[in-house]
C-alpha cells in the first residue's frame, strides 16, 4: 500500500517555522501583516477570510480586512492597492477573485506590487518564477505541492516529472518550481496524445487537471510519487481529487489525499510568504 503523504504533518512542521519567524520579526519591530481585499459579500470568500483570520491570529500575523461594495470600480479597485502597495505597515496583500465582470481584473491584479503578491497573481510575481528570482512569490497551491514534496524528502534531481494541467495558476508555475530542483518536467494537457503512457513513465505525478478522479489506474506505476491538487465533487457530492485515489494507493508508493492533502497545505503557504515578504523588506 502506497505512503499517505499527510498534509497536517507539512502544516505543522511550516506553522512552527512561521510562528518562530513571525516572532523575530516582532522582535525587530516588524509585525508581519497581511491585507484582504474582498469585493462584496460572497459567502465562500466570507468563509475563507474568517477562516484565515483565525489562522493568523495562532500564528502571530496581523490580518486587516479591506471590504469594497459589489459595484466599485476598476479604478477605486486600482486605487485601494495603491494605497496597500505604499502602505508599510502591511507586507502581504490577498484580493479574492474572480472580481465581478464589470471590473478590469488584469489591470487591477497587475497593480499589486510583486513584493506584496503572496498569492503569486501578479504577471512580475509569474516571471519570478519563470526567471527563478525573488521578484515576488509563486502561487500557493504550486508552492503546497513543493512543500510538500520537500517535507518528505523526496529527491527531485534528474526524475522524471509530468505536470497534468497548464493553468498559470498551478500547472505551469509548478513546473518551473520543479524544473528550478532540477527535475525533468513533461507539461501535459488536454491536447497531449497518449496521455496515460505520457503519466506512466514518469517518477512523479502532479495532477492538476479539474476533472474529478481521471487520473486512475490506467496512469499510475509502481514507484511514483502523486500529488494530487484537484478538488472536485463527484456525482454523489463528496469531496474528490484529480486522483482515483484507491486506485493509486494499490499502484503507486505514495500519494497526498484529498481532501487533507495539498489544499491543506496552502494556507500555511500564504502566511509563509507574508512572514517571508515581511523579511525581506530593508532593514527587517
Ligand atoms: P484549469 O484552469 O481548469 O486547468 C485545467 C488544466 O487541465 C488545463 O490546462 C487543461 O488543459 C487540463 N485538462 C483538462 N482536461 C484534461 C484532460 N482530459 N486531459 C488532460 N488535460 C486536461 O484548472 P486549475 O485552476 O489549474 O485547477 C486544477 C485543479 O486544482 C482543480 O480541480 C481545482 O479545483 C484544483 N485547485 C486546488 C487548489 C488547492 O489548494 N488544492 C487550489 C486551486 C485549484 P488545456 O489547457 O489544454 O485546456
Amino acid at each position: 500500500m502506497a505512503q499517505i503523504l499527510k498534509g497536517a504533518e507539512v502544516v505543522k512542521a511550516l506553522n512552527e517555522q512561521i510562528v518562530a519567524d513571525s516572532k523575530a520579526l516582532k522582535e525587530r519591530g516588524v509585525e508581519p501583516t497581511l491585507a484582504v481585499v474582498r469585493v462584496g459579500q460572497r459567502g465562500d470568500d466570507i468563509s475563507y477570510e474568517n477562516g484565515a483570520i483565525k489562522r493568523a491570529q495562532e500564528l502571530g500575523v496581523a490580518v486587516r480586512s479591506v471590504v469594497l461594495p459589489d459595484n466599485s470600480t476598476t479604478a477605486l479597485l486600482v486605487e485601494t492597492l495603491e494605497d496597500l502597495n505604499a502602505n508599510p505597515g502591511v507586507h502581504g496583500v490577498l484580493m479574492f477573485r474572480p472580481l465581478p465582470k464589470h471590473i478590469d481584473e488584469d489591470l487591477v491584479r497587475n497593480t499589486l506590487v510583486p513584493q506584496k503578491d503572496i498569492d503569486g497573481i501578479t504577471d512580475l510575481s509569474l516571471a519570478g518564477v519563470f526567471a527563478n528570482t525573488a521578484t515576488g512569490f509563486a502561487p500557493c497551491t504550486a508552492q503546497a505541492c513543493m512543500e510538500i514534496l520537500r517535507h518528505y524528502g523526496f529527491e527531485l534531481r534528474g526524475r522524471k516529472a509530468v505536470v497534468v494541467g497548464r493553468s498559470l495558476v498551478i500547472g505551469k508555475p509548478v513546473a518551473m518550481l520543479l524544473l528550478a530542483e532540477h527535475a525533468t518536467v513533461t507539461l501535459a494537457h488536454s491536447q497531449t496524445v497518449d496521455l496515460p503512457e505520457v503519466v506512466s513513465e514518469a517518477d512523479l505525478v502532479i495532477a492538476c487537471v479539474g476533472r474529478a478522479q481521471m487520473i486512475n489506474a490506467d496512469y499510475l506505476a509502481p514507484g511514483q510519487v502523486v500529488i494530487d491538487v484537484g478538488i472536485n465533487v463527484s456525482e454523489d457530492g463528496a469531496l474528490v481529487g484529480d486522483v482515483a485515489t484507491q486506485e493509486a494507493e494499490a499502484i503507486v508508493e505514495a500519494v497526498t489525499p484529498v481532501p487533507g492533502g495539498v489544499g491543506t497545505v496552502t494556507t500555511s503557504v500564504l502566511f509563509k510568504h507574508v512572514v517571508q515578504a515581511a523579511t525581506r523588506l530593508p532593514g527587517a
